[in-house]
């Protein structure tokens, strides 16, 4: 059994939960109103339902219970012992809401910055409201804070428990995906934590306001590491701000100096943080301009911007799949202009490439939108035609052969005129393929050429 989803890793993940639980109060509950600011479990409980499904609630709500047990069912009386149970199933609820909103809103997950929005609209905000409102009712109704104090704390529950699933299911994410992310490197983790570390001891060894540079450090990180690294030294970050932030010394007086450093820190590091966002953007935008235009050249002749070959093949494979479904027959034309080398021969090569780059507008401006022409080859040039077999599709191909024989390109005081032999094939079946239907336009093409050229020619095979 795939270890990931093993019931051994449900009970660990459960036994994480109780842990944060029951110890995350202590550690990141502001003092003296013991409001926490940062609810790791609500994270932990969205990885587990994605990761183990319904599964994972009665999980949830054995870990919760347990961690609350002490602080809320002391009394021991039925009534404590219900609304301990009532908050742990609203932490079970909380975690199935989340993973809910997010199958529905971010079904291929945090995959692009445009997601970062739903995630914290559905899956981080309006979850996490539901339960705190429940919570906090539940409390206020076993009579452990007055109801004029539960929509403070209803609203605190929600950044507290909104930071958590921030916190938790990108790095949830990330270790899915370690198999494929490039390997960890640890120079860059180092580095910023080291810098971290170093912006905290500054910013309570009197000089508050460093602590605002921790947001561009990591936005460094961001560039250098991989999804699980960034989220992971982020989640620390995290826990090292809100733990000392809960500690009492933090709220120490500051002079107005201090503060005048703290707004302009904060005022430089929101800037630097943003420019950088903004550089990774338009790195991103000009390296997908780029990759465009790459795979365009790659599929385009440079001379007439017709698609070639390697785009060319590719349709015709979709079209038989398509074809195979519906049962509809698709047709190919092969075109080999006459005698071309002649044209060549007489006139020069630039002249030769003007008759291509005409024969090419006239395939262009007659075929119908859904159809597709390209150059296949030197003189050679195929077409595709969705929906017509090959002898519905040869009155077309003829009128096209007489627009082509009209054309004339004037070279000096002279005018130069082609003609043009037209092998037709279509699909004939579960039987057939692609690249058959292609052959036998081919031997239909040298067939033309056979007959004494200027003429099209079905291929006798049909459906
Ligand atoms: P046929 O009627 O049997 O097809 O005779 P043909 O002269 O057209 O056939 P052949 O294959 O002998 O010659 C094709 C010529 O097309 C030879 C080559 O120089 C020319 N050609 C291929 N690609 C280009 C190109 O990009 N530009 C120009 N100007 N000529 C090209
Ligand atoms: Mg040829
Ligand atoms: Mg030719």
């Amino acid at each position: 059994m795939n270890a990931a989803k093993s019931p051994a890793g449900l009970i660990a993940a459960a036994l994480a939960y109780f842990a944060l639980a029951r110890f995350g109060m202590a550690i990141f509950a502001l003092k003296p109103s013991n409001l926490t600011l940062l609810w790791l479990p609500s994270g932990i409980a969205l990885a587990m339902c994605l990761q183990w499904g319904w599964r994972a609630v009665p999980f949830i709500v054995v870990a919760s219970l347990a961690a609350n047990f002490d602080g809320m069912a002391a009394a021991t009386s039925p009534a404590h012992l219900a609304h301990t149970m009532l908050a742990a199933m609203t932490d079970g609820l909380a975690g199935v809401l989340a993973m809910h909103m997010f199958r529905r809103m971010l079904p291929g997950g945090l995959a692009r910055a445009a997601d970062l929005l739903p995630f914290i609209l559905y899956v981080c905000l309006i979850p996490t409201a539901v339960s705190s409102v429940l919570l906090a009712a539940n409390l206020a109704a076993g009579g452990y804070l007055p109801w004029s104090e539960a929509g403070a704390l209803a609203r605190v529950l929600v950044l507290a428990d909104s930071l958590g699933l921030l916190l938790v299911y990108p790095a949830y994410q990330g270790w899915r995906q370690r198999h494929t992310a490039p390997p960890l490197q640890a120079h860059p983790l180092l580095a910023a934590i080291a810098a971290v570390l170093a912006l905290l001891l500054a910013s309570r060894a009197g000089m508050p306001g460093m602590e605002y540079f921790i947001v561009p450090v990591l936005l460094v990180l961001s560039f250098h590491t991989s999804l699980l690294g960034i989220t992971a030294v982020t989640a620390l970050t995290i826990v090292g701000v809100m733990a000392s932030a809960a500690h009492p010394a933090f709220a120490a007086q500051t002079t107005a100096s201090d503060t005048a450093f703290r707004v302009a820190a904060l005022a430089f590091s929101s800037a630097l943080t943003l420019l950088g966002a903004a550089l990774q953007r338009g790195q991103l935008e000009h390296s997908e301009r780029t990759r465009q235009q790459w795979q365009d050249a790659a599929e385009h002749d440079a001379l007439t911007g017709l698609p070639n070959r390697r785009l060319f093949m590719p349709k015709v494979q979709l079209e038989h799949q398509r074809s195979l479904r519906s049962g509809k027959p698709y047709a190919i034309a092969m075109l080999d202009l006459d005698h071309f080398k002649a044209i060549n021969d007489c006139h020069g090569h630039a002249v030769g490439d003007r008759v291509l780059d005409a024969v090419a507008t006239v395939l262009r401006d007659n075929c119908r939108m859904i159809d597709t022409p390209a150059r296949v080859g030197g003189e050679e040039f195929a077409i595709l035609l969705p929906e017509c077999s090959g002898t519905q599709a040869r009155p077309f191909l003829e009128r096209l052969r007489g627009k082509l024989e009209e054309l004339e390109i004037a070279v000096a005081d002279q005018r130069v005129s082609v003609t043009v032999s037209i092998g037709i094939a279509s699909f004939t079946g579960v039987n057939d393929t692609a690249d058959a239907v292609a052959a036998r336009a081919d031997r239909a093409l040298y067939q033309a050429k056979q007959a004494g050229r200027n003429c099209s020619i079905v291929d006798a095979v049909a459906a």
